[in-house]
């Protein structure tokens, strides 16, 4: 059941003036609101007469990168696209394609991985963009054969799938959400209004555009809100301080590993800094250490601004608010966009001090995952969606998220949450980065052990970390194992993983 098409939709992705900025890269010119709505419309035809229309499922596998954003804005106006991370192996891309049910997948003019082999061989037609040298950043053409008949002439509609997304994959094998234009238009609103994002707002983009963050917090956010986006060829903290000088961005979205990265390389870019003229970062995808926020703040001297995501919501739930607006250390802030509250097991709904399941609902909020009729019957009981994580909301109706359920630590039947342990352990004055987690015990099925990444020029012994730990927390919670290591294994959107790690680690 598809809703209207909408004629204008694709002036809601890109609705800055003709001439305003929308899509800047390093060395590339500059593509303009009225360029991408030009794009947005040749790119639909192009489709269209290529035999691919409304229903039909493009997968995009490029490079991160302007013309991954401008590929993900153009394609969803004609088809539902679904952006894969381009580092996938062939057995990935297999799964995946096959998976999300590709009809035709999108790649640059050069691709020399193994994504063209996967397709041909499962039979998904192969579409390549051309990017001619001087053209402005993100502009392309699409060429390849026809996929099948001309397709009706349609632009998509509110109820229509935009965008399809696994879930990142760090509790149990990645889900398929789709996402619909409402779900996503209505997200891209609702972070525009909590950042007061406005046509003077240019984003410096350093997340992956596979992951709901970067494609909607970044991306569509700022070319809803008339705005522009600087999209790097993803993070890199050697040129992060580079980026920002030559771009001049007014707000950067990453995740909390990439800030504890950025952050050491500060004082090398003294110059850098005291000339940007950064608005706020914001931080989400990954609980932000009171810490590492307070750094933040001191060394770029602006708000930092912790907002709550997920792929099921088209990334934000809750968010943190600029000044004068408050905002709490260690906590993801109030709703932003869809209803928050905290449930019972029963169905109950709790109030302000009562920790339980984080619950939500709202137009931001995926109809179901694909395919996965369990997995939709625990997710929408009661009639609110269950996000997985266990929180609490305070009076002010801020949200602190205690952990999620599937990462709680079971030790002999005391229940652990290891964000509690995290930040005893960032507590300690030599400890930079840290990811508590559930290690393998005889008896005791689970016990509590720690990686921790120690500050530069800084030590500090396994001993004396549990030492301190003590201080803190009860004996059962303090980590038995703090392995000392130069950098902690992470997902491809830049997040910690904590279950499988002690795997990974060799405990
Ligand atoms: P999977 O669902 O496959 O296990 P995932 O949940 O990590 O993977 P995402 O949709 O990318 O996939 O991430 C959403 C989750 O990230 C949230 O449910 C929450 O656990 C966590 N998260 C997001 N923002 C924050 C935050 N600010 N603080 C704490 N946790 C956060
Ligand atoms: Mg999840």
């Amino acid at each position: 059941t598809q809703a209207e098409a909408h004629p204008d939709l694709s002036l809601r992705l890109a609705a800055g003036a003709d001439d305003a900025p929308a899509i800047l890269a390093p060395e590339r010119t500059t593509l303009t609101h009225g360029g991408l709505r030009s794009l947005i419309q040749a790119t639909a035809e192009r489709l269209h007469a290529l035999g691919i229309g409304r229903g039909d499922r493009v997968a995009i596998v490029l490079p991160n990168g302007p013309e991954m954003a401008t590929a993900f804005v153009a394609a969803a106006a004609a088809a539902s696209t679904a952006p894969l991370n381009p580092a996938y192996r062939a057995d990935e891309l297999d799964f995946y394609l096959t998976d999300i049910g590709a009809k035709a997948i999108l790649v640059a003019e050069n691709e020399a991985g193994p994504a063209v082999a996967v397709a041909e061989r499962l039979g998904i037609g192969v579409l390549r963009l051309i990017v001619q040298p001087d053209a402005p950043a993100g502009s392309f053409t699409i060429e390849g054969a026809a996929v099948g008949p001309q397709a009706a002439p349609d632009m998509a509609g509110d109820g229509d799938i935009a965008l399809l997304l696994h879930t990142s994959g760090t509790t149990s094998r990645p889900k398929l959400v789709p996402l619909s234009h409402a779900n996503i238009a209505a997200s891209a609103r609702h972070i525009g209004a909590t950042l007061g994002l406005s046509a003077d707002d240019r984003c410096l983009n350093i997340m992956p555009l596979f992951h709901i963050h970067g494609l909607i917090a970044a991306v569509l956010s700022s070319l809803a809100a008339g705005g522009s986006i600087f999209c790097t060829p993803g993070f890199n903290a050697l040129r992060f301080f580079q980026w920002l000088g030559d771009a001049r961005p007014s707000w950067y979205t990453a995740v909390p590993t990439m800030h504890q990265a950025i952050l050491p390389r500060a004082a090398r870019n003294a110059e850098v800094l005291a000339a940007a003229r950064l608005r706020f970062i914001r931080s989400s995808s990954a609980s932000l250490p009171a810490q590492v926020m307070g750094e933040l703040e001191t060394t770029f001297g602006c708000p930092v601004i912790e907002s709550y995501g997920m792929t099921e919501a088209a990334h934000q739930m809750a968010s943190n608010r600029l000044p004068p607006g408050l905002r709490k250390p260690g906590s993801v802030g109030a709703s932003a966009g869809p209803e928050v509250a905290v449930m019972a097991p029963d169905g109950r709904l709790l109030t302000a001090g009562e920790t339980g399941e984080i619950v939500i609902r709202g137009p931001n909020v995926t109809a179901g995952y694909e395919k996965n009729p369990d997995a939709n019957a625990t997710a929408f009981a009661h009639g609110w969606f269950h996000t997985g994580d266990q929180g609490v909301l305070d009076e002010d109706g801020y949200l602190r998220v205690t952990g999620r359920l599937k990462e709680i630590i079971n030790r002999g039947g005391e229940k652990i949450s290891p964000l509690e342990v995290d930040d005893v352990l960032m507590d300690h004055p030599a400890v930079a980065q840290v990811v508590t987690f559930a290690m393998p015990h005889d008896k005791l099925g689970e016990d509590v052990a720690a990686a921790v990444v120690l500050r530069e020029g800084m030590s500090a012994t396994e001993s004396d970390i549990r030492a301190h730990a003590a201080t803190r927390l009860a004996d059962f919670k303090v980590p038995r194992k703090v392995l000392i290591l130069d950098e902690i294994p992470k997902g491809a959107t830049g997040k910690l993983q904590r279950i499988g790690l002690a795997a990974k680690l060799g405990l």
